[in-house]
């Protein structure tokens, strides 16, 4: 059955106006405030009438020289690695200290074993609707569906420890060379957003987590409704909390500029604005979005293995179903008539849509690595001293100690870096970078002028293979890895 959104209908002529493309200027305009914020002078975005969007070198690089560093517009740490990894909510650097994030990890994973087992029944029905699956890797899916899987490998610690870590009384030997950033809880009091610094608490808060907050400070109708969207994301996709995040920021940035306009008219009598809703305000706090949606969501996403051609049609529209679901349950919650338009069906359709056609991983690295390295290389008696405590702690993670911190993230430039099979570019983290922001690092000598490319693939599959995985995006490569191999 098809749902029907009443909302797309009534504002027919604003949504098309929101999702017509930006013209040339704007994107230019868009890409150089970014530019000058960042200081950034060495990489430029050029448009072309084929291709859309490439970035261009305006300098020279030398070979594994840092090409540019990208602030996400928006991100979200996936619902199953919040077990894992407890990371700043705002730029996902890794707070509290190793202790925590061990107690935390151990105490979270035994809570979790324990509620599938009171309701194994219930998990296994909701399965044909977890559409999470399709855009993570197997092996992310079996951590989130049964923690307790590996449990054969894993050694329980003695009961208290679990305990002792997370309130600080045990102290591991050489943690203090490992330090994190202490967690400041969300002064909004939801217990669920922590950060690593106020400054980004209070970024957050302004960006959009004022309106997502289900702390105290929350009206308790929209606590509820918040919590009901909040539970349907965690169990079908959590893509849908990202899109959450991208209406929340866009009605933030409406009022705040009509808030200025507002200022202004107080000085000017040539105002720009009336008290009413005022969509070109709208359109102008929408923006950064259009310069990364491409396609509705239940039309652009890859249709999985197990589900035959013939069927194509209904997958899809289950994928529309599931997606207006969760939209009633949002605006239940967070529903502001002056920004309606970014309420419908078809607006929520192009945001989830941009995050699955972009590929846009977000990844920190855990500092459990670097610690349990540290400890393994000391040497004796210290080393013999330290695993005393260590070991049973190592026993009890299981060998994926070192799950990093995984997510979605949508980044402006990054998104504009076109794909090659012989790529000069690669996103890569060094060992300093422990945030979201995406880091693109030159393959080879780069020359002003150069496209900038990356690889969306694996450059080292087999020329069919690379353009099985490349049609998910629409397109055929044409690099010249591709020419020369073409049959
Ligand atoms: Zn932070
Ligand atoms: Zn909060
Ligand atoms: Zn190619």
């Amino acid at each position: 059955m098809e749902p029907i959104c009443s909302i797309t209908s009534a504002c027919a002529t604003q949504i098309s106006a929101l999702l017509s493309p930006p013209s040339p200027n704007q994107i230019q305009e868009y890409y150089h405030n970014i530019f000058s914020s960042t200081h950034c002078n060495s990489i430029t975005v050029k448009q072309d009438d084929n291709f859309g969007k490439g970035l261009y070198a305006a300098t020279d690089f030398k070979e594994d020289e840092l090409v540019l560093k990208d602030q996400m517009l928006v991100g979200a740490q996936h619902s199953f690695n919040k077990i894992d990894c407890f990371v700043c909510s705002f730029c996902f650097r890794f707070i509290g200290s190793i202790e925590t994030q061990i107690g935390r990890r151990l105490y979270l994973t035994q809570l979790r074993a324990n509620e599938s087992h009171d309701c194994d029944e219930g998990s296994s029905s909701k399965s044909s609707k977890n559409y999470h699956q399709m855009d993570s890797s197997d092996e992310e899916e079996s951590t989130w569906q049964c923690s307790s899987g590996s449990s054969k490998t894993k050694v329980p610690l003695p009961e208290g420890v679990v305990e002792s870590l997370m309130n600080g009384q045990l102290k591991l030997p050489y943690s203090e060379k490992f330090s994190l950033p202490p967690a400041v809880p969300c002064h909004g009091g939801c217990g669920e957003a922590y950060y690593c610094s106020m400054s980004c608490a209070e970024a957050d808060w302004e960006s959009s987590h004022s309106l997502l907050c289900t702390g105290e400070s929350c009206d308790p109708r929209r606590r509820e409704a918040l919590l009901k969207f909040v539970k349907h994301a965690n169990e079908t996709n959590d893509i849908f909390l990202l899109a959450a995040k991208v209406i929340s920021s866009t009605i933030l940035r409406y009022h705040k500029l009509k808030a200025n306009c507002l200022a202004e008219k107080g000085k000017n009598v040539a105002s720009c604005v009336s008290d009413h809703p005022n969509f070109s305000l709208l359109l102008e706090a929408w923006r950064p979005i259009t310069m990364g949606y491409k396609k509705r969501w239940w039309d652009c996403i890859a249709l999985p293995d197990d589900i035959d051609s013939s069927d194509e049609a209904s997958f899809r529209m289950q994928i529309k179903e599931l997606a207006f679901e969760s939209l009633q349950l949002l605006q239940t919650a967070i529903f502001d008539k002056e920004c309606e338009p970014l309420f419908s069906l078809e607006i929520y359709g192009h945001i989830i849509g941009m995050f699955e056609l972009n590929n846009l991983d977000l990844v920190v690295a855990s500092p459990m690595e670097d610690y349990f390295l540290y400890i393994d290389d000391l040497s004796n008696p210290d080393k013999e001293e330290a695993e005393k405590i260590t070991q049973p702690i190592l026993d009890a993670l299981g060998e994926d100690y070192s799950t990093s911190c995984e997510g979605t993230a949508f980044f402006p430039l990054q998104s504009c870096m076109n794909h090659s099979c012989c790529p000069n570019a690669k996103a890569f983290k060094r060992d300093e970078d422990r945030d979201g922001q995406a880091t693109i690092i030159a393959l080879r000598p780069i020359c002003k002028g150069e496209e900038i490319t990356i690889s969306y693939v694996d450059e080292d599959l087999s020329f069919e293979e690379r353009q099985a995985s490349l049609a998910d995006y629409g397109f055929r490569c044409r690099c010249p890895k591709c020419i020369e191999e073409e049959p």
